[in-house]
C-alpha cells in the first residue's frame, strides 16, 4: 500500500483526523491517539526487545564519541594510559597497544582504529549473546514447537542481505533463535539454488536418520523476504534491484519456483519443499504475506498486509481481532481475478501464517512506540560487512550488511552492493569500510577448523585483491573469524601475522 493509500485507511479506521493535512510521519498519529494499544500486542516482550536493542547498539554507538574523545588528548603525556581507561571505560575493551604508542608524532589512525573497535564490539555482543538473547527466547511467540505444530521441521529463510533486514527473525517474525531456523541472507533475496539443494538433502537426511527429534513427518520450509519502503519508494527499496518493488518481490517468487524445480526435478514429484513469499515494509517493519494455494503455488497478487491488520483491529478485543485476522487471510485466499488460486492453503501453512500476521502486530506497535511510527534512519545505517556464514549472535536492523558466500567470485554481486552502500555510510565521511569474514566449522570433522582458516585467508584476499585501492588507501578493513557449529567456540579472531589492522 503506498502511504497515500494508507493515508486514507487510516483516516477510515479512525485512527488519523479527518481535518488533518498530509503528515510528515503517518504512524506518529497513532501515538498521539491512545487508541494504539493493540489486544494482541505482547508488551513485556517489547520491553525485552527494546532493552536488547538499547544494550546492543550502545556497543557500537559510543565508538565514534570515544574516539573523538581520543583524538583530543593525545598530546597529553600519558595518552596511552588515559586512552585505555577510557577505551574501558565507555567500549568495555582495551585498545591495541600498536594503534596508540605512535599517536603523539604520527597522530592517531582513526580510521583504524574505528574498525577495530566495530570488530572488538561485535565480538562483545557475540559473547553476550546468550545472556542478552536469553529474555527473548523465554518469551518469543513463535518458537520451534510452534514451527513444529505447523508441520515443518526447518525454517530455510533468505532475506536480502540488506541491514535494515538484520532483525527479521526476532524483531519482524517475533520468533525466538533456535536450531529448527536458518538464516541466510543474499542481495536481493536471490539465493543460491545449489547452495540450498545441499542444505535441504542435509536436513532431509537428518530428518531420515531420526536426527530431528518430532520432525519425522514434517517438511521443509522454505521463505524468501522481499522489501520496499513506502515512504520513499523510488530510493530506499532494496538496493539489489534498484528499488524497483516488483522486480523485487518477482525476482524472490521466481528463485521459489527454481528451488521446487531443482529438487523434483532431482528426486522426484513430491520431494519439493513448500514456500513462502513474505515482503517487509522496512520503514514500519511490517509484512505482507503472499499465500500459497492449495498447490503450494504463491501468487504476487495474492497477499495480506499486517499493517492494514493492525489498522483495522486496533480497537478490537483479542477474539474479535484474531477473527478479523482470519477473515482477512480467508477473504485474500479466495480472491478472483489475477489473484485467484487453486484452492484453499494447507492447514499447516495457514496456522503458520495467521500466527506470523498476528506476532508482526507487535512489532508495528514496537516500531511505533520506540521510533516514532516509521525509523528516523529509513536508509542503510550498518556498521560493517560480513561475509561467509553468518552468526545467530546479533539480530538488529541496520548493525551490519551481510553477504553469504563460500567464494569471493560467486558473491561478487552481494560484495559489490555492500561496498557501493559503505562508499556512502563511510568512505565519504573519511572512515574505511570493516569487513568480517566469518565461516564456521565442525569440530566433529578432522581438520575442518584449520580448512575454515584457509577459507577466511583466501576470502580475504580475494576481498583485498577486488577492492585494491580501498585496500590500498587504508579503508578496507579485513577481520577474520571462524565459529565452531558444535563447542563453544564463537567467532574467534584470526590474526594475520603479517598484515594486522592498522599495519
Ligand atoms: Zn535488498
Amino acid at each position: 500500500m503506498n502511504t497515500r493509500s494508507r493515508l486514507a485507511a487510516m483516516r477510515r479506521a479512525g485512527v488519523l483526523p479527518e481535518q488533518a493535512a498530509t503528515p510528515p510521519n503517518p504512524a506518529c498519529v497513532i501515538v498521539a491517539d491512545q487508541r494504539c494499544e493493540h489486544a494482541l500486542v505482547d508488551r513485556e516482550l517489547n520491553r525485552r526487545l527494546y532493552d536488547y536493542e538499547e544494550r546492543v547498539r550502545g556497543r557500537f554507538t559510543a565508538i565514534v564519541d570515544t574516539l573523538k574523545t581520543l583524538s583530543d588528548c593525545r598530546h597529553k603525556l600519558d595518552f596511552v594510559e588515559k586512552a585505555q581507561q577510557i577505551a574501558m571505560d565507555r567500549l568495555g575493551y582495551e585498545l591495541p597497544g600498536h594503534l596508540l604508542d605512535d599517536a603523539w608524532v604520527s597522530g592517531l589512525n582513526i580510521r583504524a582504529l574505528h574498525a577495530w573497535c566495530t570488530f572488538q564490539s561485535f565480538k562483545n555482543t557475540v559473547d553476550q549473546a546468550h545472556v542478552d538473547q536469553k529474555p527473548l527466547c523465554e518469551r518469543s511467540l513463535l518458537d520451534a514447537g510452534f514451527v513444529l505444530s505447523c508441520g515443518y521441521h526447518t525454517l530455510d529463510i533468505s532475506p536480502c542481505a540488506d541491514g535494515r533486514l538484520q532483525g527479521l527473525v526476532p524483531f519482524v517474525f517475533r520468533m525466538a533463535p533456535n536450531d529448527a531456523v536458518y538464516v541466510k541472507a543474499y542481495a536481493g533475496a536471490l539465493f543460491d539454488i545449489e547452495a540450498d539443494v545441499v542444505d535441504w538433502t542435509h536436513r532431509e537426511l537428518n530428518r531420515l536418520t531420526g536426527g530431528i527429534s518430532g520432525g519425522e513427518d514434517a517438511n521443509y520450509l522454505k521463505i524468501a523476504v522481499y522489501h520496499f519502503s513506502t515512504s520513499n519508494p523510488n530510493h530506499e527499496g532494496c538496493a539489489a534491484h534498484g528499488s524497483n518493488d516488483r522486480v523485487a518481490m518477482e525476482s524472490a517468487l521466481e528463485r521459489l519456483h527454481e528451488l521446487r524445480a531443482a529438487i523434483e526435478n532431482t528426486f522426484g514429484l513430491g520431494a519439493a519443499p513448500e514456500t513462502l513469499l513474505i515482503g517487509v515494509d522496512t520503514d514500519i517493519d511490517a509484512i505482507r504475506v503472499h499465500l500459497p494455494d492449495g498447490n503450494g503455488d504463491i501468487s504476487p497478487h495474492r497477499y495480506v498486509e499486517s499493517f492494514r491488520i493492525y489498522q483495522e483491529t486496533l480497537a478490537m478485543n483479542a477474539a474479535d481481532a484474531r477473527a478479523h485476522i482470519d477473515r482477512s487471510v480467508a477473504e485474500a485466499e479466495h480472491a478472483e481475478g489475477w489473484a485467484r488460486g487453486a484452492g484453499g492453503i494447507a492447514p499447516g501453512m495457514r496456522r503458520f501464517i495467521l500466527h506470523l500476521l498476528e506476532a508482526n502486530l507487535s512489532q508495528i506497535e514496537y516500531v511505533i512506540q520506540h521510533h516514532a511510527g516509521r525509523y528516523q534512519v529509513i536508509g542503510h545505517n550498518e556498521r560493517f560487512i560480513c561475509v561467509g556464514e553468518a552468526m545467530t549472535e546479533l539480530q538488529l536492523r541496520n548493525k551490519f550488511y551481510f553477504a553469504h558466500l563460500d567464494t569471493v567470485e560467486e558473491g561478487a554481486n552481494d560484495m559489490d552492493v555492500g561496498i557501493r552502500i559503505f562508499t556512502g555510510l563511510n568512505i565519504r565521511h573519511g572512515l574505511g569500510v570493516p569487513v568480517l569474514v566469518h565461516f564456521h566449522y565442525s569440530s566433529h570433522v578432522p581438520g575442518a577448523r584449520e580448512r575454515a582458516i584457509l577459507r577466511c585467508r583466501r576470502v580475504k584476499a580475494a576481498v583485498e585483491a577486488r577492492y585494491s585501492q580501498l585496500h590500498e588507501n587504508q579503508q578496507l578493513f579485513c577481520q577474520m573469524a571462524i565459529s565452531d557449529l558444535h563447542g563453544s567456540e564463537r567467532c574467534t579472531f584470526v590474526e594475520d601475522e603479517v598484515d594486522r589492522v592498522g599495519h
